[in-house]
Parts: structure tokens; sequence; C-alpha cells
């Protein structure tokens, strides 16, 4: 009876040993993403790249011109974490130290997820995340206190509005390589594609790169398509999707109805619907689907951190499971829809009048 006792106690104290050190991880959590942001903004992934893809540390510190005690101690927080590797591996010999790349220091440059982290990041985007318990509560800070909704605050924000686009653009070109990739039977058939809430374009340039048969309509609002590089076989056109949404043999959506209401995304989709032919058009949504309890994956984390993201910054958005989605495209008018994953953090829901 005492020796159960003991081992009792002792399991307790193990199990509050191990809660001490985890939550030691969450006091610090903001600061990968700090450190990220201080690495893209020295561009160091790009200066190692430039180098041939290995560099010393006195060569490092002279290209960014920082000193090289600090600059070891970020690579040395960086390496920890999975970016960039070093050589020699002894420790205590600093000015002998390179630095090479890993496929994850690679992402940190500008045609990587680098756009994404620098958005993320953004004074801006985290003055939102000091909000969070405030919109979660019954009496939550209206979007007009905010200075209206994140699109609003985008077009009285030139400079916020580029983070944006340029942020969604680096996400855009992974998922749609992934989709053109593992699912190239989505696109067949298409001639013409209406991407709707398309942002700078990047989703329909990589298609019409890959599927040169398509021809693509990049649909935004003005002040995006206004700023979006042309690109030989893709329209841009400025509108509002509540409105109308232009003719197409098919609509495409990413990441666009994780950011509306129900209600909202019935009116976008009885939209798409609308324009596509009835026997033969389909609409394409690339969103996350979120997965619960037994049924959660390698993407789940990465779903629900997208799923906060949406409480803070979009107000009405939120990530949807399966169910829900089905929902949406019932209450749409759909009759048939099927759902494909992709090694991305997004799916594609093909649904068809
Ligand atoms: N599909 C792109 C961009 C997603 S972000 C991508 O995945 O990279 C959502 C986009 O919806 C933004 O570009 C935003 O400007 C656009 N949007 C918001 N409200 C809109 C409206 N009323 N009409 C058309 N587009 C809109």
């Amino acid at each position: 009876m005492e020796a159960k006792k003991k081992s009792q106690a002792n399991e307790k104290k193990e199990e509050e040993r191990a809660a001490l050190l985890e939550i030691w991880k969450y006091a610090f959590a903001f600061q990968p993403l700090a450190v990220l942001k201080c690495a893209i903004e020295l561009q160091i992934s790009e200066t190692v790249e430039r180098h041939g893809g290995s560099i010393a540390l006195p060569d490092l510190s002279t290209a960014l011109r920082c000193s090289p005690s600090a600059l070891h101690r970020i690579m040395r927080y960086l390496i920890h974490h999975g970016f960039f590797q070093q050589t020699p591996t002894i420790p205590h010999q600093e000015s002998s130290l390179c630095y090479t790349q890993t496929p994850l220091s690679r992402l940190l440059s500008k045609d990587g997820m680098a756009p994404f982290i620098l958005l993320q990041s953004s004074p801006a985007e985290l003055v939102s995340w000091h909000g969070l318990s405030r919109r979660v509560s019954a009496n939550g800070v209206d979007s007009a206190a905010r200075g209206g909704d994140a699109w609003e605050r985008a077009a009285a924000d030139p400079d916020h509005n580029k983070l944006i686009n340029d942020a969604m653009a680096s996400h855009a070109r992974f998922a749609m390589s992934a989709i053109i990739d593992q699912h190239p039977e989505v696109f067949q058939g298409i001639t013409s594609l209406v991407d709707v809430g398309g942002g700078d374009g990047t989703a329909l340039r990589t298609l019409v790169k890959a599927c040169p048969w398509v021809r693509g309509v990049n649909y935004d609002r003005p002040q995006v398509v206004s700023v979006a590089p042309l690109c030989h076989g893709v329209d841009q056109v400025g509108g509002d999707m509540f409105e109308m949404v232009p003719k197409g043999d098919a609509v495409f959506l990413m990441w666009v109805l994780h950011n509306w209401s129900d209600e909202e995304c019935i009116r976008i989709l009885r939209n798409c619907m609308g324009v596509i032919p009835k026997n033969k058009g389909k609409v394409i949504i690339v969103e996350a689907v979120v997965k619960e309890g037994e049924g959660e994956d390698e993407f789940s984390k990465i779903h629900l951190a997208l799923d906060m993201v949406m409480i803070a910054h979009m107000e009405k958005g939120k990530e949807r499971t399966f169910k829900e989605w089905e929902y949406l495209l019932n209450e749409a008018g759909f009759t048939k829809y099927t759902v494909k994953d992709s090694w991305n953090i997004v799916s594609v829901i093909e649904a068809y009048p």
C-alpha cells in the first residue's frame, strides 16, 4: 500500500515536471516567428545561396554587415530548428564554422515562403492577435472599429495590400503546383477558368504555364488586380464577387470561402454556379478540410492554426470540416461533389451544378 502511494506520488511529480518543461515552449512560442523574420530581413538564405550554398561565419557576417557573435547565435538557434546545417559540428570553433542550406532554410527566400512569414509577423497582423480574446468574447470588436474588414483595411494601405498579395502568392505557387502535379485531371477539358478572389494571379499563371490550353480570368478587388503582374493567357478583371462573377467553363476558388460566413459563402457559390455551363461546368474549391478526433492527420495542427487566423483577422471566416463543406454545397444547390487531398495543406473539392 505504501509502495503504491509512493509510486503514484512519483508519477504525479513526473507529470508536473513534464508540464513545466512543456509550458516553456509556449512561453517563448512567438520566438521562432521573430527569428525567421530576422533571418528573412537579413536575407541569410539568399546570401548563403549566392555563395554556392555554403559560407563561413566571417564571410557571412561581412556580407550581412552583422556582428559575428550575434549572427553566430542566431544561426545556432536556426540550426537547432532545422534551418541550415553547420560544419564542422565541433563547438567552440566559431571562426571555422561553415553554414549550408537545408530544404527548410531554402524556404526562407523570396521565392519560398518568406512573403507569407513576413505577413504573419507584420505589426498590423500582430495587433489582431493581441485582440483575440476580445473577438472571442460576446462584445468583440466590430470591423468598423478596426477600420473596416480585412480587405477594406488592405485597400486603405498599399503597403499592407502588397504584403497580403505577396503572401498569398507564395502559398498559391506551392498549392497550385501540388494540385497540377497530383491531380492534373482537375483541369482537363477546361478552356476558360475564372479564378474568383485570385489575388495577384499567381495560381492562374502557374496553371497556364503547365496547361497552355487554359485561358484564365483573374477576378479580384480592383485594388488587387490593378497591381497584379500581367501574363499572356490571363486577363485581369476587377470587381465584387458578391455582385458579379465573369463567365467561364469552370470557376476556381482558393482560400476565399474560408474568409466568409456560411451565408456569405452560399451567396458566392450561387454566383459562381450561375456563370458555368449547367451540363459540364464545375466549381473547383481549394481549401483546408479540417479533420477532427481520430481522423486528425499531419495537417491538423496547421488547419487549427489557420482557423485561429480566421478569428484573429477575418471575423466571420472559419476553417471547415467535410460536413460543413457539404452543408454549404447543398445549400448553394450543387448536386454532386468530390474531395481530393493533396500533399499540400489544402484539398480540392470539385462541385457540379
Ligand atoms: N486565391 C488567392 C488569394 C486568396 S486571399 C490565393 O489563394 O492565393 C482572398 C482573396 O479574396 C483576396 O485576394 C481578396 O482581395 C479577395 N476578395 C475579397 N473580397 C472580394 C470580393 N468581394 N470580390 C472579389 N475578390 C475578393
